[in-house]
């Protein structure tokens, strides 16, 4: 066993191979994500807030025919459950050697999957494909999920999630909920864009500087040509090329441009899939003989964008370009039998992908992992 990182909760996270990675609190007992947050500034969020207040309306509901005292103390057991239980806001996975940490930047309901996700189909064939899959047909949620992989001695960070943009809804907690994990800013050697929409470039400042002082950054050459083009900088996505302005150009000094097959970080290599933006990659990470595929935005929708590959999507500025990169990826992650993260995916993000005729079902991570095989 060996001891990694010390962190300001006053644990450390140790990796024992075919243990998987685990979380020791000092003395030895094993904590997860969930009880690593207690106590501290979780459920602040206005979704958590707002799932609070009605699970406390629901139980004054059930309780309605119980005296005034025994409601008021169910009510205050209730809250003194979910103050212990906090869901956990991030998950760590071993992969081969590579410990790989899920941070959940935050979640932003709202109207859809339709016109956002099937814009060129009826409303009809898509509320009931959400229907079918036991989903909202008028409401869904959107999650960020940057990812911490700590490999070769590196810690490298694929994408950054809102930052200060997002704070007012309960988004841009990466840094918060990353030092629970065991990770400070500071502790970045490596920044790696996967492309620059706006929930993944938003967090690399903070208050005008760097919110990773140590760490270098990669990104795709296409992509920083493309954001920086007058063509970016005059058209319809003029608003997304002056964030790149502000959050990615004063770090150019500080970049490696990456093209298709470079490597990133030892076992770590970028491969093109061109077309959800116009230099958009995604990255297959190797550690002994285990893979991990991150998926960045081949698919927005685990539902949607998976089993029906081919319906428009709104967040593609190239439709035509974004389908074909995206039956690429998947046929290949189905293929490998590998696990991969989608930054979009549900959280914890990270699952299988079966062929299924003519596009794919995804199939949420269990156990898998937690075995040696
Ligand atoms: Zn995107
Ligand atoms: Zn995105």
């Amino acid at each position: 066993m060996k001891l990694c990182i010390q962190t300001q909760l006053g644990v450390f996270h140790s990796c024992r191979k075919g243990g998987g990675c685990q979380i020791m609190a000092k003395g030895g007992s094993r904590i997860d994500g969930s009880a690593a947050v207690r106590g501290s500034q979780e459920g602040k969020s206005s979704l958590d807030r707002r799932g609070a207040m009605k699970l406390a309306a629901g139980l004054g509901a059930a309780v309605a025919g119980m005296s005034a005292t025994s409601s008021a103390i169910a009510q205050e057991k209730a809250k003194e459950a979910m103050e212990r239980e906090p869901e956990p806001k991030w998950r760590r996975y071993r992969i081969g050697d590579a410990v790989v940490t899920v941070v959940l930047d935050g979640l932003r309901p709202g109207d859809g999957p339709y016109p956002t996700f099937g814009a060129d189909q009826d409303e009809a064939s898509v509320a009931a494909l959400m229907r079918e899959n036991f989903l909202p047909e008028k409401r869904f949620v959107n999650g960020f999920l940057p990812v911490i992989v700590e490999t070769g001695g590196q810690i490298v960070l694929f994408d950054t999630g809102m930052g200060a943009m997002g704070r007012q809804n309960g988004m841009g907690q990466l840094r918060e909920r990353m030092s629970q994990a065991g990770y400070e800013t500071d502790d970045v050697d490596l920044v790696v864009l996967t492309h620059f929409h706006g929930d993944h470039i938003g967090g690399l400042m903070e208050d005008g500087k760097p919110a990773f002082g140590k760490a270098r950054y990669a990104a795709g050459q296409v992509e920083y040509d493309w954001w920086t083009s007058d063509e970016a900088k005059n058209g319809e996505r003029k608003d997304g090329a002056a964030l790149v302005g502000k959050n990615v150009v004063p770090l150019k000094d500080r970049m490696t441009f990456l093209k298709e097959g470079d490597e990133v970080a030892p076992g770590i290599t970028a491969q093109e899939a061109f077309g959800h933006s116009p230099g958009h990659m995604v990255f297959e990470v190797k550690s002994g003989d285990k893979v991990l595929w991150l998926t960045a935005d081949s698919a927005n929708h685990y539902v949607a964008s998976l089993q029906k590959p081919g319906w428009k999507v709104r967040f593609d500025q190239d439709s035509a370009k974004a389908e074909a990169s995206r039956r690429r990826v998947f046929d290949r992650v189905a293929q490998a039998r590998a696990p991969f993260i989608g930054y979009h995916m549900p959280f914890p993000g990270i699952g299988f992908v079966e062929k299924t005729g003519d596009g794919y079902r995804f199939v949420p991570l269990t156990y898998q992992l937690d075995i040696e095989t």
